[in-house]
C-alpha cells in the first residue's frame, strides 16, 4: 500500500475514534481530500484507497485536472471548490464542480447560477462565514449569512447544503472550539427551518479533533493525506 493510501485509511480511524471520543457515529463525517496543488497521480492514489470527494482551491489548476481524471475513467469523484471565488473565476467552477464550499457574497452565488451548464444538475452550495473574524480571511460574516441563505434559495441552479468555516491558525484548543462553536449554533438553528441544510464543513489536518467534537459533518484535509504542499498558495 501507499503512503496516501495509508493515510487514507489512517484519516478514517481518526474520524472513528474522535467520532467515539464525542459519543458521535463516524458515518455521519465526511473525509474530503484536499488535493490542491497536487498531481492527478495522488488523487489516483487515494481514490484507489476507496476516497470519492476531493477538494481543490484553484479554478486554473482544477480545469486541467478534473477533466484529466474524467477521461482516465475516474467518473465518481465528487469534486468540492474550497479555495477564495473570483469573479472571473465562476465560469470554471460552475461547470467543473459538483459542490462549492466557499461562497460568501450575493454576486458569486448569480454567477454560479447563471454559469451553471443546463443539463447538468444543481450545483450544491455550502456558505463560507469568517469564523475567526481575521480581516484577511474570505468568508461573509454572521450577519451576513441568512441574506445570502435565501439569495441562493431563489436561485435556479443551486441548492443551499450547508456552512463551512476555517478556524484561526493557532494551537490555542479553547479558541478553535470557539470559533467552531458558533458556526454549528448558527447550522443547527438553519437546520430547524431548512431541512435541505446537512453539511457543516469544519476541520483540516491541524484541527479535526475539536471539529468533530464541534459537530463537523465534513473534515477538509490536505497535509496529512498529501503531504505539506510544495509551492505557494497564489497562484
Ligand atoms: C488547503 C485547505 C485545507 C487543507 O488544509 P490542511 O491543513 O493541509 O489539511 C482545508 N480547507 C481549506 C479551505 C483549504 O484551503
Amino acid at each position: 500500500m501507499s503512503t496516501i493510501q495509508e493515510n487514507v485509511i489512517n484519516i478514517q480511524e481518526l474520524i472513528l475514534k474522535f467520532a467515539n471520543l464525542a459519543k458521535r457515529t463516524a458515518s455521519e463525517i465526511k473525509l474530503l481530500a484536499v488535493s490542491k496543488t497536487k498531481p492527478v497521480e495522488n488523487i489516483i492514489d487515494a481514490y484507489n484507497a476507496g476516497q470519492r470527494h476531493f477538494g481543490e482551491s484553484y479554478a486554473k489548476e482544477a480545469e486541467i485536472k478534473i477533466p484529466e481524471l474524467k477521461e482516465k475513467g475516474y467518473k465518481d469523484i465528487i469534486w468540492h471548490f474550497i479555495g477564495p471565488i473570483q469573479s472571473n473565476k465562476t465560469k470554471i467552477i460552475a461547470e467543473y464542480f459538483d459542490v462549492v464550499e466557499s461562497v460568501d457574497r450575493i454576486k458569486i452565488a448569480r454567477r454560479l447560477s447563471e454559469q451553471r451548464p443546463s443539463g447538468m444538475p444543481p450545483l450544491e452550495v455550502y456558505i463560507q462565514v469568517n469564523i475567526s473574524e481575521e480581516p484577511q480571511k474570505s468568508g461573509c460574516s454572521f450577519s451576513e449569512i441568512d441574506e445570502i441563505a435565501d439569495y441562493i434559495r431563489s436561485t435556479d441552479n443551486l441548492i443551499l447544503k450547508g456552512l463551512m468555516g476555517i478556524a484561526e491558525n493557532t494551537t490555542d484548543s479553547r479558541e478553535i472550539v470557539s470559533q467552531f462553536s458558533k458556526l454549528a449554533a448558527k447550522f443547527n438553528e438553519m437546520k430547524k427551518t431548512d431541512t435541505g441544510i446537512t453539511e457543516l464543513s469544519l476541520g483540516m489536518t491541524g484541527d479535526m479533533q475539536e471539529a468533530i467534537q464541534c459537530g463537523s459533518t465534513e473534515i477538509r484535509i490536505g497535509t496529512a493525506i498529501f503531504g505539506a504542499r510544495e509551492y505557494p498558495e497564489h497562484k
